[in-house]
């Protein structure tokens, strides 16, 4: 152990101090005030998600769950992620349909709106493409009647 004292001069504040650390920069003050600069710093970059490094554990806004960052770009765990992807794609999707699509309003008897959502879902259809289909058939079974 080395208890010999050595005589610095600080970076900081140009005072001399001694300590038996063989190399030393800074005065314990300055030192501390570095260390509070840089804690402050860190903070304030975890608070603008500055410092979210590959594999580091995050927490998802979303969720609140902790999960392993994989992408830089990764804001949320993988199933909110998965979710919001989702989410962004409706959203280009409801863009087409406006662009490529008119709107029909329609009324149902009160209750039969789920069963014609739940019946579509069978064929794998939107209740919209299971509508547009009915009509398509519909419309072919009256012309061939009149044939
Ligand atoms: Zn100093
Ligand atoms: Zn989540």
């Amino acid at each position: 152990m080395n208890t010999k004292l050595n005589v610095f001069v600080c970076q900081i504040c140009g005072n001399e101090f001694q300590t038996k650390a063989n190399h030393a920069k800074f005065c314990p003050n300055c030192r501390l005030q570095a260390q509070l600069e840089r804690n402050k710093t860190h903070q304030h970059n975890a608070l603008m998600g500055k410092t979210k490094t590959v594999g580091s554990e995050q927490t998802c806004p979303i969720c609140g769950k902790n999960y392993i960052l994989i992408k830089g770009s990764q804001k949320y765990c993988a199933d909110c992620q998965k979710k919001q992807a989702i989410k962004s794609s409706v959203k280009s999707v409801s863009e087409y349909n406006k662009q490529n699509y008119e709107r029909v309003v329609f009324h149902v008897p009160k209750g039969s709106k789920q069963k014609l959502r739940e019946f579509a879902n069978e064929q794998q259809m939107s209740l919209s493409a299971f509508v547009c289909k009915a009509i398509e058939i519909y419309a072919k079974e009256v012309k061939n009647n009149k044939n």
